[in-house]
C-alpha cells in the first residue's frame, strides 16, 4: 500500500477522534462526591477513586496511532 494513502488513513482517524474524544478539561463539583464533566457529563466518585488522570489523556491506542503517523510522515 502506498506510504500517502496509509498517512491519509491515519490523519483521518487522529483527525476523527480529537474531534470525539472529550478529555473532560472542565468539571464542576456535583453533590458531595461527584466530579462532574463540563462538556460531555460523564462523572467520577470521590469514593470510588474519583477522576483518574488518564481520564485527560488520548487513548493509548490513539497516542499510537499519532506516533506511527510522525514515523511515517518522518521518513
Ligand atoms: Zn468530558
Amino acid at each position: 500500500m502506498e506510504r500517502k494513502i496509509l498517512i491519509s488513513a491515519l490523519k483521518d482517524v487522529t483527525d476523527y477522534a480529537a474531534i470525539n474524544t472529550c478529555l473532560h478539561e472542565e468539571t464542576h463539583r456535583g453533590g458531595v462526591i461527584w466530579e462532574i464533566c463540563d462538556t460531555c457529563g460523564m462523572k467520577w466518585a470521590d469514593d470510588r477513586g474519583g477522576k483518574p488522570q488518564s481520564a485527560s489523556e488520548m487513548p493509548n491506542v490513539i497516542k499510537n496511532a499519532y506516533k506511527i503517523l510522525a514515523d511515517l510522515e518522518g521518513i
